[in-house]
């Protein structure tokens, strides 16, 4: 839930907390207020975390949004989300490299299927088109992920999905890197908004 999102359904819900009192509808309102001064993507909390690279980085891979190709088979997810800075600016032309396991949790190490990079636009936003990856041994499932904001720290990080048995055995994982997914629809939609330094 973004914060913008929880202010709205807070306010939402307030007239309807008859039975509590006007004292508790103040508190809850001041509580609001408190989070409302307090930028969601700022602070040393606010920044995505690190995570390993892995074995399996290549560099080079091709500029484009869409892993998709004809003989990819899995289930195709839309990731989107923004690039901002820990003020809350969003990033033009940061740089987001992917790199994922293909649906049998195999990695292309000798082509570039299922790599690719792509900058942010204007308001910071990207949108992956790919499909879930595939599990392999001694991890859960995860997408790679390098994030640059133009002569800004390289991160590298992974992403996370909810609900995932594996997520409470993999050692690294970080509940931080989760996405949210909807997967109400026919194709998976998923959001995460990376915080840089
Ligand atoms: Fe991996």
């Amino acid at each position: 839930m973004t914060r913008r999102r929880f202010l709205v359904t807070s306010f939402l819900i307030l007239p309807q907390v008859e039975l509590a009192g006007s004292f508790f509808e103040l508190k809850i309102f001041a509580a609001t207020r408190e989070l409302e001064t307090t930028p969601s993507c700022g602070g040393a909390d606010g920044v995505t975390p690190q995570q390993t690279a892995g074995p399996f980085f290549k560099p080079r891979s091709p500029e484009r949004k869409s892993l998709l190709e004809a003989d990819i088979r899995g289930s195709r997810i839309i990731l989107e989300g923004l690039v901002r800075s820990t003020k809350c600016q969003p990033i033009h032309n940061a740089l987001i490299d992917f790199w994922q396991a293909d649906a049998n949790g195999d990695y292309d190490n000798s082509g570039f299927r299922l790599r690719g990079y792509q900058l942010t636009d204007g308001a910071g936003r990207y949108r992956l088109d790919t499909i879930v990856p595939g599990v392999y041994p001694g991890r859960t499932r995860h997408i790679h992920v390098r994030v640059q904001a133009p002569n800004g720290p390289l991160l590298t990080t992974q992403l996370y999905f909810p609900g995932e048995t594996e997520n409470r055995r993999d050692g690294i994982f970080n509940p931080k890197l989760l996405m949210a997914v909807n997967d109400s629809a026919n194709v998976k939609a998923a959001s995460f908004d990376f915080v840089l330094r």
